[in-house]
C-alpha cells in the first residue's frame, strides 16, 4: 500500500445510530458524571455503576445477540465510547473493558468456551481482562516470557503480567503465553489461554498512584504453577500472537474514539465556561484569545471524530487500508485528547487546576489514549511501514 485508499463511505448515521448516541449520553450524564470526582479520588472500581450499565445493554456490546450481546459494530461501539470518554474516562474505561479479550472467544473460542463466559460478561456477572503485557514485554509483544507448559490435560503457567486492566476484578483472563519456545518464528508459539481469576497460584497486586483512569482498576498479576485444563486454549496452539494482531485494528479504534470523547468533554467544559466567567467586565468568551482556542478545540474534535469513524468504518467494511488508518486514528485522536484537554484547563484558568472542575481530571486522564494499545510512536512505526509496503 501507497497510500491510503478513498472508497466510498456512508456520512449519515442511521437513525438507530443517532438514538444510541442519546441514549448513552443521558446515562452518562445521569449516572458517570456526578459521581465520576469520588470514584477517582478514591481511586476505586464503580461496581454500582456497572450493575446500571448492564442493564442498558453496555457491557461487551459488540458480543453477538446468541451471547448475550448487542451485536454492535465498530462503528456503534466508536459512538458509545465517545459519550462514555466525554463524562468521565475512568468510569467509561471501567464501561467498556469489561469485555476485554472476549474478541478471542467470539473468534476462535470454542462454543463451549463462548457459551460460559460471554452471556456472564454481557450480563454484568463477570469482567474480563485481557493479559499481554509483562514487565520486559511492552511494546514489543514478542518477547513475552510467561510459559504454559503442558502436563497431561492441564496447562501449567507460570510468569507475570504487568498493567493488567481489570487486574483485581476480573472473573476470567485472557492470558497470552509462550507454549512452543522451540519454534524459531518470532510471530509463532504464543498462545491464548483462559485463566478463570480464582485460580490457585495466582495474585493479584492493584496498582495504585495512576496518573489518570484512577477509577479503572490496573494489576499486577502473578503466576506460580497455575493450573488450567486443557480444554481453556483458545483457537490453535502456536497462533496466539497471530491472533491478537487481528484485534488490534478494531481496538486501535476504539482507543481512538476514548481520546474523541475526552477531547469533546473538555471543548464543551471549556465553552460552558468560557462564557460564564467574567474578567475585564466582559465574560472570557469576548477575548479573541479564548474564542481562537474555542475554535481549534472544536474543530480538532471534528477532525477526529472522522477519522475515527473511518476507521472504524474500514473495520466493519475489512476494508484494505484498514491498518494505516487504525493506527492514523488512534495518534491523531489521542493527540488531540491531550491538546485539547491542556487547553481546556488553561481556559479555566487557575480553576482548571483543582478538581473541582472535570477538566482537571481530563487533562490527567487524556494521557493514558497515547499510551496503551500501543504507544504514539508504535502507532507512527505502523502507518509508516503500511506506507513504505515493509510488511512486519
Ligand atoms: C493504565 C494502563 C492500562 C493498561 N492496560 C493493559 C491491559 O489491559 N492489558 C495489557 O496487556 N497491557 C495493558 N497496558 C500496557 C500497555 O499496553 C503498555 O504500557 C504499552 O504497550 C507500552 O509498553 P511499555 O509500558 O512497556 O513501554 P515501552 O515499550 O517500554 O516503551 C517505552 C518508550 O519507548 C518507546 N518505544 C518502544 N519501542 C519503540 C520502537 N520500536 N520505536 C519507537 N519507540 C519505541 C515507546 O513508544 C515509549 O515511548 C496498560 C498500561 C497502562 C499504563
Amino acid at each position: 500500500m501507497n497510500s491510503v485508499e478513498h472508497t466510498d463511505m456512508e456520512f449519515q448515521l442511521t437513525d438507530e445510530q443517532k438514538q444510541l448516541r442519546e441514549e448513552v449520553r443521558r446515562f452518562a450524564d445521569e449516572e458517570i458524571r456526578p459521581v465520576a470526582t469520588e470514584y477517582d479520588v478514591a481511586e476505586e472500581y464503580p461496581h454500582e455503576v456497572m450493575e446500571k450499565a448492564a442493564d442498558m445493554g453496555l457491557l461487551a456490546p459488540h458480543v453477538p445477540v446468541e451471547y448475550g450481546g448487542v451485536g454492535y459494530s465498530s462503528l456503534e461501539n466508536a459512538i458509545l465510547t465517545e459519550e462514555l470518554f466525554a463524562a468521565d474516562p475512568g468510569i467509561g474505561l471501567c464501561v467498556s473493558s469489561a469485555g476485554f479479550g472476549a474478541e478471542a472467544l467470539m473468534e476462535f473460542g470454542t462454543e463451549a468456551q463462548k457459551e460460559r463466559v460471554l452471556p456472564e460478561v454481557t450480563a454484568g456477572d463477570a469482567v474480563m481482562g485481557s493479559a499481554i503485557s509483562e514487565p520486559q514485554a511492552g511494546s514489543d509483544v514478542t518477547s513475552v516470557a510467561t510459559r504454559a507448559t503442558k502436563d497431561d490435560d492441564e496447562w501449567v503457567i507460570n510468569g507475570s503480567k504487568m498493567w493488567i486492566t481489570n487486574g483485581t476484578v476480573a472473573d476470567y483472563f485472557v492470558v497470552v503465553c509462550e507454549t512452543d519456545p522451540e519454534i524459531d518464528d518470532r510471530y509463532s508459539g504464543y498462545s491464548q489461554i483462559l485463566v478463570e481469576g480464582d485460580r490457585d497460584g495466582l495474585t493479584r497486586d492493584k496498582i495504585t498512584g495512576k496518573l489518570g483512569i484512577r477509577a479503572s482498576d490496573t494489576a499486577e498479576l502473578r503466576f506460580d504453577d497455575v493450573r488450567v485444563p486443557e480444554e481453556n486454549l483458545i483457537g490453535q496452539r502456536g497462533m496466539g500472537f497471530l491472533q491478537l494482531m487481528q484485534f488490534f485494528d478494531e481496538t486501535r479504534t476504539a482507543v481512538a474514539a476514548q481520546g474523541v470523547g475526552i477531547a469533546r468533554g473538555a471543548a464543551e467544559r471549556a465553552l460552558e465556561y468560557a462564557e460564564e466567567r467574567e474578567q475585564f467586565d466582559r465574560p472570557i468568551s469576548d477575548f479573541q484569545a479564548i474564542k481562537h482556542k474555542l475554535a481549534e478545540m472544536h474543530t480538532d474534535t471534528e477532525a477526529a471524530r472522522w477519522l475515527t469513524y473511518r476507521s472504524a468504518w474500514a473495520v466493519d467494511n475489512e476494508a484494505g487500508d484498514l491498518t494505516a488508518l487504525a493506527s492514523m486514528a488512534k495518534e491523531f485522536a489521542s493527540r488531540v485528547a491531550v491538546d485539547v484537554a491542556d487547553e481546556a484547563v488553561q481556559v479555566h484558568g487557575g480553576a482548571g487546576f483543582v478538581n473541582d472542575h472535570d477538566v482537571e481530571r481530563l487533562y490527567r486522564d487524556a494521557k493514558i489514549t497515547q499510551i496503551y494499545e500501543g504507544t504514539t510512536e508504535i502507532q507512527k512505526n505502523i502507518v509508516a511501514r503500511e506506507l513504505l509496503d515493509e510488511g512486519m
